[in-house]
């Protein structure tokens, strides 16, 4: 990979980092850019449904309803004139299982991320569908 590409994709994933300052959950803040032909064609953060409470959690337990930031990301997409069709995707955590299943679906080609997650099965499905996968620690990246 070209530098330049390199540079990009820490640049990108630091945004989706101050993206995750969104979130108001409190266990965990994640974000998710959606970059296409250079371009920022969507972004997410974990949270609850439109039109429900700014809560994510109750007794420390996050609640089934709560959306990650990877399928905010894409349903936001659902609702624009836009698509992810051959997308990449720069998400501050690695993807569980069930956002893996959607990234898959939703023809992103590439998945970018900067920590990792105790169980890796997201990970192993989206290299399993041929999807790039890249960890990239951005706290060491001073560029
Ligand atoms: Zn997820």
């Amino acid at each position: 990979m070209d530098d330049k590409q390199q540079k990009l994709d820490i640049r990108y994933l630091r945004m989706a980092k101050i993206w995750a300052e969104n979130s108001y959950c409190k266990r965990r803040q994640v974000g998710a850019l959606v970059v296409k032909d250079q371009m920022i064609i969507s972004d997410g953060y974990n949270g609850t449904p439109s039109g429900f409470d700014n809560v994510c959690e109750e007794n420390n337990v996050t609640l089934p309803y709560v959306l990650h930031a990877e399928a905010n990301a894409i349903t936001k997409l659902a609702r624009s004139s836009n698509n992810s069709d051959g997308a990449t995707l720069y998400v501050t955590d690695a993807p569980c299982i069930e956002c893996s299943k959607l990234i898959i679906q939703a023809g992103i080609k590439r998945v970018v991320y900067a920590r990792n997650y105790r169980l890796d099965d997201g990970i192993r499905l989206l290299k399993q569908a041929n999807i790039e996968v890249e960890y990239k620690n951005i706290e060491d990246n001073v560029s």
